[in-house]
């Protein structure tokens, strides 16, 4: 450690995750600390990520980031969910939103309400009470006073990172180009105490950020921090990605297909479209994927496949010594609910929220770990929820992700839920009430029971709530614009908010 403490934090690897953390850090810590980032460009960056969910906003809020500027810069769209194709049975469709739906009473979720007009002979769809869900089908979007509508972006992240990067430099992050060729642990400590890279240059730190995505050189290669293995729950261990011009104008959510033995993305950013297979090995090869793939894809290909093969789970401890793991070094769930750029955001605000003074406390890294690992499993069950509970059973992957014991957690939540219809957001878990509610009702679990104070209503109050409701979505979506027309205007800057 430096006499003043931990002051020279090195950031390895430049990555989606590398610079959100150098930039984030630098615009927050300032002078308080000197900032490195090495990254290799012959190595290159994973090279996709593309969906994200609402918390991104706020980051890019909290870093004084022009939304306008960088949606120019990434060729971002706007998301306001994502459209799930056959989950349920192979067949159908639901849409998981990021709006709320309906209005809830304290003690009893909308969904309670509807359930009751349903036996009242309301016909209208849980779906229609949902103002971000009914924009997204009809390709509409505006920002709407007090946040109103909430959303997240589809873009480029390889394009964030250069974006990030330059208002790192701008603030003071300085970048060294070269391959790191080994990791230096301080003989007595056992922490890393350097960087050593192919030139021979020597990087010295206090604090270390691990972003050398699946490669995990510091925190598995030199400190060997575990590694938590969940592809018995998430199977699936491979992908194929690839772009594809636009053939039409950008939606406002991103697409997650079914196959039989995994599922296919569908993300349009302003110029061209991301595409990508997701699969378990077992069951599918290679090539058959990516024939699968070629033939499931609208509009020319632009780039080459580019193969991925991963495996779900966490490192067992993502701060370990004087080194935290941020992004794929730190753990990876497929992209089924856009949620790795995410905790990559989650880890560097508790970082920030944790940073060391005069030295290291053994208290934060257990916070930090206890949280981070935390946030994780709340969001593996709810990827399992997707699978667990599909009707799917006419491929072999379906039937073992059908039959897989699953946690009893998320057994507790499937439950609780067929019997009263009553979901609880635990510990300030991501994904809240209603996008359970989506998931579980969307793939076909209907409550048997729902909440007496239902009842309260009148059958006339309860016919007049459920029309307003209706009504108010379904107006204000009509005023909207259509999304594409509405990203051009906003880019260009010619168009107000
Ligand atoms: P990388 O991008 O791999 O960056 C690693 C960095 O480390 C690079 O700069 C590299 O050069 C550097 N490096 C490595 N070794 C060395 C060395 N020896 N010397 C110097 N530098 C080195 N996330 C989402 O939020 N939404 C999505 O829709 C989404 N889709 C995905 C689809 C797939 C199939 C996969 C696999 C991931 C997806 N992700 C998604 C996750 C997302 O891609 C990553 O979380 C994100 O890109 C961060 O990656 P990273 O920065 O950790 O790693």
């Amino acid at each position: 450690m430096n006499a003043q403490g931990v002051r020279r934090v090195v950031v390895a690897g430049g990555g989606t995750a590398g610079w959100m953390a150098a930039a984030a850090i630098a615009r927050t810590m300032g002078r308080a600390v000197e900032l490195t980032l090495v990254e290799s460009e012959a190595i290159g960056t994973i090279g996709v990520g593309e969906s994200t969910i609402p918390p991104l906003v706020t980051f890019n809020r909290l870093m004084g980031i022009n939304e306008a500027e960088f949606m120019r810069a990434t060729q971002a769209t706007f998301k306001l969910g994502i459209l799930f194709d056959g989950w349920k049975d192979g067949s159908d469709q639901y849409f998981h939103s990021f709006g709320n739906t309906g209005k809830d009473h304290w003690a009893a979720g909308f969904q309670h309400f509807w359930l009751r007009g349903r036996e009242l002979g309301h016909v209208a769809p849980y779906d229609e009470y949902c103002l971000e869900l009914t924009a997204a089908l009809q390709n509409k979007f505006a920002h709407l006073p007090d946040d109103r509508m909430n959303y997240a972006y589809q873009l480029d992240s390889g394009l964030y990172a250069k974006f990030l990067r330059n208002l790192a430099e701008g603030d003071g992050a300085r970048r060294i180009e070269g391959k790191i060729a080994q990791v230096e642990l301080h003989p007595e400590r056992g922490d890393v105490a350097a960087l050593r890279l192919d030139s021979g240059e020597r990087v010295e730190g206090d604090l270390f950020l691990d972003c050398t995505g699946f490669r995990a050189l510091l925190i598995e290669g030199a400190l060997h921090a575990g590694h938590d293995d969940w592809t018995h729950y998430l199977p699936c261990d491979a992908a194929i990605a690839i772009q594809t011009e636009s053939v039409r104008p950008a939606a406002p959510y991103t697409r997650a297909m079914t196959h039989d033995a995994g599922w296919q993305w569908r993300i349009p950013l302003q110029s061209r479209v991301g595409n990508g297979i997701v699969y378990c090995s077992r069951y599918l090869d290679k090539d058959d994927a990516l024939e699968r793939l070629l033939g499931n894809i609208e509009g020319k290909t632009i780039v080459e496949p580019n193969f991925l093969r991963f495996g779900a789970g966490a490192r067992r401890r993502q701060w370990h010594r004087n080194v935290v793991a941020i992004g794929l070094s730190g753990g990876f769930m497929e992209p089924l609910e856009s949620t790795s750029i995410h905790l990559i955001q989650r880890a560097i605000l508790r970082l920030l929220r944790m940073m060391p003074l005069r030295e290291i406390s053994a208290r934060d890294i257990e916070e930090f770990n206890d949280q981070q690992m935390q946030e994780m499993l709340q969001i593996r069950d709810f990827l399992i929820l997707h699978y667990k509970v599909t009707q799917q059973r006419d491929s072999a992957f379906w039937r073992y992700v059908s039959d897989m014991p699953v946690p009893d957690t998320l057994s507790q939540k499937i439950e609780l839920f067929r019997e009263t219809g009553r979901v609880f957001r635990k510990n300030d878990e991501l994904f809240a009430e209603n996008s359970w509610v989506q998931v579980m009702m969307g793939q076909g679990i209907m409550p048997r029971a729902r909440h007496p104070i239902a009842e309260k209503l009148r059958d006339e109050e309860l016919d007049t709530l459920l029309a307003t409701l209706r009504e108010n979505v379904a107006r204000t979506v009509s005023q909207l614009p259509d999304h594409a027309t509405y990203v051009a205007r906003y880019c260009d800057g010619t168009g107000a908010r």
